[in-house]
């Protein structure tokens, strides 16, 4: 048994790829190889080409195919966290004096990553609206810009980007096309096949799915053409052992076991999300919902031609400003407040003040009355009942305070402020 990633559909290869019975004990899954060296049949003599396991590790390797053949790519590479895996790529692919554009609106960690990691290493950023392919466009400075780094859709103001359409713009430029995919996931979103050169993912979300393990993956296309960025597949593979910021076994297997459930999830998480949309849109506590599924959504066409389904978040403005919206974050039952997103379970959070807490003072900088929703795939009527009653309890905004009154505790600084 094999599977043929250029036959196969995507739940087969989510289940096979990369995990073929174990050679030693015909085990159906790829056992946790818990091991650091491995005994070599005289210097050099590698069994299977396995030496020590920041270099390779029998249950990343299985993680690592399936993750390429999800994404139809060259090779997949798993990381500790996402951000690790991004980190990767751009010290594999930038050097001081580079640029790259960075979305306007995106996961915080990733502009606080540029903003505050790269930026003092000497690689500069500009940031620009990747729903505007002008605006991109424009950003780009020929020759020094190195990537465009894409989020579709975007965290948290599920804002759509063309991927065909910048994956144009940066190779005319001579810059790669870099997605971050997590949000869609390779289910609902293939951006290779539009063009795109690299793709990212914190597989702590959809990937994993069970709120349960911290990891991240990069998967290559199978050829770029960029000139000077043909060996980027090499690049990546080498800074990944050179820096180490590696998935562990059981990481790496807590991962494959959540993708062979990936499409099925998919599934589930969007049609809820339909229903909670459904539910929210003309809400009386609703200002505005965020959901590319939408038809009046700005994306809604590019997304229905690069998603096969919208997605399972959804991101709200509730009436009453800040106040009201960390009421309604406070008030459910079954949606539980945390950061994060992805799992089987719905999660409520306030962007503001928790995963986009770093971001507060900079033009990624998010509304205060926004509330992100991750539609888990329980019992959809339990999910509309229970936020029902969490925005319905809302209460009216309080009085402004009084001009002698003691100040909120101050927002914690970008350097402090964690997600
Ligand atoms: N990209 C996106 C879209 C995210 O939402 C996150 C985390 O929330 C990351 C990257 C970073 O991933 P990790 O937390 O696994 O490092």
């Amino acid at each position: 048994m094999s599977s043929d990633p250029a036959r196969d559909g995507f739940a087969t290869r989510a289940i096979h790829a990369g995990q073929e019975p174990d050679p030693a004990t015909g085990a159906v899954v790829p056992p946790i190889y818990q091991v650091s060296t491995y005994k070599q049949d005289g210097i050099g003599g590698l069994r299977g080409g396995y030496e020590y396991s920041r270099s390779a590790n029998p249950t990343r390797t299985a993680l690592e195919e399936c993750l390429a053949a999800l994404e139809g790519g060259g090779r997949g590479f798993a990381f500790a966290s996402g951000l690790a895996g991004q980190d990767t790529v751009v010290r594999s692919l930038m050097r001081p004096g580079d640029h790259a554009v960075v979305p306007s609106d995106a996961y915080g960690g990733t502009y606080r990553y540029f903003n505050q990691v790269a930026k003092v290493q000497g690689i500069d950023h500009t940031i620009a609206s990747l729903s505007d392919v002008d605006a991109v466009r424009a950003a780009i400075r020929p020759g020094v810009t190195k990537l465009v780094w894409v989020e579709t859709p975007t965290n948290p103001l599920l804002g759509i980007a063309d991927i065909r359409a910048l994956a144009e713009v940066a190779h005319a430029a001579g810059a790669l096309l870099v997605v971050d995919n997590t949000f869609a996931t390779s289910y609902l979103q293939q951006p290779l096949a539009l063009g795109a050169d690299i793709v990212t993912h914190s597989t702590t979300k959809y990937a994993g799915g069970h709120s349960d393990v911290v990891s991240g993956a990069v998967v290559t296309a199978r050829s770029i053409s960029v000139m000077g960025m043909e060996d980027a597949e090499e690049r990546i593979m080498f800074h990944q052992n050179a820096i180490g910021g590696i998935a562990g076994p059981f990481d790496a297997w807590l991962v494959l076991r959540g993708l062979k459930t990936l499409a099925v999830r998919m599934e589930q998480h969007c049609t809820n999300a339909e229903t909670v949309v459904e539910q929210l849109v003309g809400h009386p506590a609703v200002e505005k919902v965020f959901y590319p599924g939408l038809p009046d959504h700005p994306g809604h066409d590019v997304a229905a031609r690069q998603m096969r389904r919208f997605g399972g978040m959804v991101s709200i403005l509730v009436r009453g400003g800040e106040h009201a919206a960390v009421e309604v974050c406070g008030a459910t039952r079954l949606w539980t407040l945390g950061e994060s997103l992805g799992g089987v379970e719905s999660l409520i959070e306030h962007p503001a003040r928790m995963t986009h807490a770093s971001v507060a003072g900079t033009p990624l900088e998010v509304p205060r009355n926004l509330v992100r929703l991750s539609v888990g795939i329980e019992d959809v009527n339990d999910l509309v009942d229970d936020l029902d009653a969490a925005l319905s309890a809302r209460s009216a905004p309080p009085a402004p305070p009084a001009p002698s009154a003691p100040s909120a505790p101050s927002a914690p600084s970008a350097l402090t402020a964690r997600g």
